[in-house]
């Protein structure tokens, strides 16, 4: 078929009385004699027949606008100072505002919209100024009660914090313990094995050992897929009407491919793989490494000096070194609990430890891992305890 033209018949409904589906070259409405003007839009239906040769030739041009009242007049090839508007009765040069200017005309290759068959009036819009919803105590209301339950909230935390924050506890000091231990080391052929080989190893063998897999392809294999492609399977006609400013219009057509969605089936080669073992070298082999040969502990208590216990390295058959002295402070208290008297053995850092004297009661606090630590004085001195 392939693209065409041609030149067909627009409507256009009376924006003053509502009139619907009147003829485009028609300028007057039948049912109030509204002279049509550039406000008017013209639009395409089912009825839009094709013009006779004849028809077409008369509407070429298209309508000029009045100068003085806007109506649209048809072009009938008359010149400037011959215009009359069928409207108003004026000339279009007939004053000296006109000027001696052509008139406007309607806009040409405008495109028009298209309607059916039948006339449908457009739907009542809704008035958008719809009155806004009036406000109530009830906001406030609310307001106060999540004002409350805020409040009741952070008491219940509270609380909790309380609860669980730990307490101190007032103990009395029976005795103190200290040791002093250094730890004695040796550095001795140790033996050991890997995929890599210390600098300083001896006595080494080694071995071939499998360290993983890898993949490796040892052919193909052939496999069905379903594909999909598009085919043209028609056409349909597509077209435009563009408005030439008269109320006719231009229509034109084109046939556009309409396409659908197929499948096939295709083979497709694919790899096969095998796991394959990787071999490596794994050594056995001796270092010289520094490892713990003894620990010796020097014991004392209450204010004596805390002293390391006296070593003496031999360096036979190995090497030896030793590592810093490790302090370590105890005390045994007594304390009440829940009522009872309790008897207890506790470390603590020795630093702490050396404010302390046997017979002495003092505070401490024991954390949640069960460790105890001395409470400073001048901060529990402002809390009394009641006790008997
Ligand atoms: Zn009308
Ligand atoms: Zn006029």
């Amino acid at each position: 078929m392939g693209d065409r033209a041609e030149t067909i018949l627009l409507f256009w409904d009376c924006p003053d009385c509502g009139h619907p589906h009147i003829e485009g070259p028609t300028k007057r409405c039948p049912g109030c004699f509204y002279w049509r003007d550039r406000a008017v839009k013209f639009y395409e239906t089912p009825e839009s027949r094709v013009l006779t040769a004849e028809e077409e030739a008369k509407y070429t041009n298209p309508d000029w606008i009045c100068k003085v009242c806007g109506a649209a007049n048809a072009d009938e090839g008359l010149p400037v100072d011959q215009l009359l508007c069928g409207s108003c009765n004026q000339w279009q040069t007939n004053n000296l505002d006109l000027g001696n200017t052509n008139p406007d005309r309607l806009p040409t290759n405008e495109v028009v919209n298209q309607r059916p068959s039948h006339w449908i009036p457009p739907a009542p819009r809704r008035d958008p100024d719809t009155p806004p919803t009036p406000t109530t105590s009830t906001n406030w209301r609310r307001r106060i009660a999540i004002g409350a339950l805020g409040l009741g909230g952070s008491a219940t935390v509270w609380a909790g914090v309380t609860l669980l924050s730990p307490q101190p506890i007032e103990a009395e000091i029976l005795a103190r313990f200290w040791t002093v231990t250094v730890e004695v080391q040796e550095k001795r052929p140790t033996t050991d094995s890997g995929w890599n080989l210390p600098s300083d190893a001896y006595s080494v063998s080694s071995s071939t050992r499998q360290s993983g897999t890898r993949q490796v392809q040892v052919g193909t294999r052939q496999e069905k897929e379903r594909v999909s492609y598009r085919e043209k399977t028609g056409t349909k006609q597509e077209c435009k009407t563009v408005s030439k400013g008269n109320g006719t219009g231009t229509r034109s057509c084109k046939d556009v491919p309409v396409y659908t969605t197929k499948y096939r089936t295709e083979t497709k080669t694919v790899p096969v793989y095998r796991d394959e073992p990787i071999y490596d070298t794994w050594y056995r082999y001796t270092v010289d490494r520094w490892k713990q040969k003894q620990i010796l502990t020097q014991e004392g208590q209450e204010g004596s000096p805390r002293t390391p216990p006296s070593v003496r390295l031999t360096n036979r058959p190995y090497p030896e070194q030793t590592l810093a002295p490790v302090e370590t402070c105890w005390l045994q208290v007594s304390y009440g609990e829940k009522g009872e008297q309790k008897m207890a053995e506790w470390s603590l850092p020795c630093d702490q430890y050396d404010r302390l004297r046997r017979g002495q009661t003092a505070q401490f606090e024991k954390s949640a891992l069960g460790g105890v630590r001395l409470l400073d004085p001048a901060k529990t001195a402002k809390e009394p305890q009641a006790t008997k």
